[in-house]
């Protein structure tokens, strides 16, 4: 009983000492960010122009990133460029790393946050969509962080992995979307360990978001999903300063990520429960 408490008492005297985040912690910094033509990904490319670092931005759609960079600079990055591709394509992901090094000579902060278009429904049995969102979820955030690893090994630099809840427990209707998210959790839990032993000074922080407000988001789940978004600008905020302190993981929002989690190795049945409690199921089509 008594070394369980113990735990909680330190893990509350850890959280209670920590410094306070100032945005200089990012000033200077050399990041790249995935999937920061719109949602999450957009507005901590701002939170970080904000705070003064460098940044290289990608994803495909190349009109949007140029917008991005031009409100980057407007906010003061000491610089901001981008690259436009697709992460299905294995060659592209070393491509952007490449780039980094010769446009920022290095890198500190690594932010694999980019996502592929899934459908949010019964699972259609297509397994082709499963391996294509493997490629894109899952396997080029291995490539870039493989071809990553000597700048940030020489930076003492930090590895963010945007993940969500549907990365640690079952949610029906994004059973593709889901095991790219759960693999991320195995390949990058698995790494940390190895890196501590290996005495590599580099961080990974996995992210655990419940339903954030971004249009992809609204547009896909909000008819049949019932609960209440949280606001993407904080959201962002809050996966940056979760990389800023090396944290081992981030939970954004507690009361719809943590929370439910600390039932589910202990009551997986009743959590499943209230999970499905949540879903309007009329707008959902059988497949
Ligand atoms: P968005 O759909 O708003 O953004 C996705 C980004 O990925 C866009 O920049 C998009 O740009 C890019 N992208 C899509 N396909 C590709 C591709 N093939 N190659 C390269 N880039 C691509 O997503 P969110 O901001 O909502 O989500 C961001 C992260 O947060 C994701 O990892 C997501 O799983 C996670 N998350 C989000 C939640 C939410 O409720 N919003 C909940 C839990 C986790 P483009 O189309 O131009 O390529």
């Amino acid at each position: 009983v008594l070394v369980p408490f113990a735990g909680l008492v330190l893990a509350f005297c850890f959280y209670s000492v920590r410094e306070d985040f100032k945005p200089e912690m990012l000033q200077g910094k050399r990041v790249i960010i995935t999937g920061a033509s719109t949602g999450i990904g957009e507005q901590m490319a701002y939170h970080l122009a904000r705070m003064g670092s460098h940044i290289l931005i990608t994803a495909r759609t190349e009109a949007k990133l140029q917008k991005v960079v031009v409100r980057c600079l407007e906010l003061g990055a000491a610089s901001a460029q981008y690259v436009s591709g697709s992460m299905e394509d294995m060659a592209f992901a070393k491509r952007v790393v490449k780039e980094a090094e010769e446009l920022l000579g290095g890198l500190d902060m690594l932010i694999l946050n980019h996502v592929g278009s899934s459908y949010f429904g019964y699972f259609n049995r297509d397994i082709e969509h499963v391996q294509k969102l493997l490629d894109i979820n899952f396997l080029s955030y291995v490539t870039m962080t493989v071809s990553a690893l000597p700048m940030l090994k020489g930076s003492g630099g930090s590895i963010i992995v945007v993940s969500s809840m549907a990365g640690k427990v079952g949610f029906p209707f994004v059973a593709p979307y889901s095991a790219t998210k759960f693999a991320l959790d195995g390949f990058f839990s698995s790494l940390r360990q190895e890196f501590v032993m290996q005495n590599i000074n580099v961080s990974i922080t996995l992210c655990i978001l419940g339903l954030i407000d971004t249009e992809s988001a609204m547009k896909a789940a909000s008819k049949v999903y019932m609960v209440s978004p949280a606001p993407k600008e904080e959201c962002a905020l809050e996966i940056i300063k979760g990389g800023a302190f090396r944290q081992r993981e981030v939970y954004y929002q507690y009361t719809s990520t943590k929370i439910p989690l600390l039932i589910r190795d202990w009551a997986p049945g009743l959590l499943d429960y209230l999970i499905r409690r949540n879903y309007n199921l009329e707008s959902i089509k059988e497949n």
